[in-house]
């Protein structure tokens, strides 16, 4: 795979910012999709090889992707993915999920202007149209972005950068998403983000708390059966 816009910084002379991102979204689809196994080495030379870039943009790339838990460094022995998540992990993820979505949900319906709505109406229609599924795995792993998306913006709309920021960086959906890929969840996930929008738009602070909080259970549910 080459990134044409590699070849056009070289001469237009502009930081080929646009190479990073192309190799991020390479290596991320393939953690994603399990292509690369949870817990295996990525070797720097063959990745760029394969990727027919220089090491700089896999480097920072991989950086980056450190930065989100899902790859860790190690000294002298290098990248590699980061780890299947155990069953106590995931269900501690959940329990805090279960704390603090609900109570976000509630705020940012208490916050929730016609702007914002709009906005997330949106994010919430990209993931039910998208382009075509190419594969089960590339799909899944578009939707997971999607939604980390959509409840990041919730938060952001809730108003308490505490509250996003801790729930930003446990990176939940990245690893979750990386645990299955069962093709029910997308569908039954988005019918409970329309009730979650439906409270938004009746302006319902308590039914938005109650439709995230059964969002979250649901989903921790569907989830469970990854560690039987
Ligand atoms: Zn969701």
């Amino acid at each position: 795979m080459a990134f044409a816009a590699e070849r056009e910084s070289k001469s237009t002379g502009i930081r080929p910012i646009s190479v990073v991102e192309g190799v991020y979204d390479s290596i991320y689809h393939r953690l994603m999709s399990l292509e690369i196994a949870p817990g295996a080495r990525i070797p720097i030379d063959v990745l760029a090889r394969e990727l027919n870039v220089s090491q700089t943009p896999i480097r920072e790339a991989l950086s980056r992707l450190e930065r989100e838990g899902l790859v860790h460094k190690a000294h002298l022995i290098g990248y590699s993915a980061a780890p299947q998540w155990t069953r106590k992990q995931f269900e501690d993820l959940y329990a805090f999920r279960l704390l603090i979505e609900p109570e976000g949900a509630r705020l940012a319906a208490q916050n929730m202007t016609p702007e914002a709505l709009q906005q997330l109406e949106s994010s919430a229609a990209d993931m039910g149209n998208g382009a075509p599924p190419v594969d089960r795995n590339t799909r899944y792993s578009r939707f997971a972005r999607a939604d980390a998306l959509f409840h990041d913006e919730i938060l952001k709309i809730a108003g308490n950068e505490v509250i996003r920021a801790t729930l930003f960086n446990q990176h939940v959906h990245l690893h979750i998403f990386r645990l299955m890929f069962h093709t029910r969840v997308t569908q039954e996930a988005l019918e409970e983000h329309e009730s979650l929008l439906a409270a938004f738009r009746s302006g319902d602070a308590q039914a938005a708390y109650d439709a995230m909080h059964v969002h979250i259970e649901r989903s921790r549910d569907r989830l469970l059966s990854a560690f039987e």
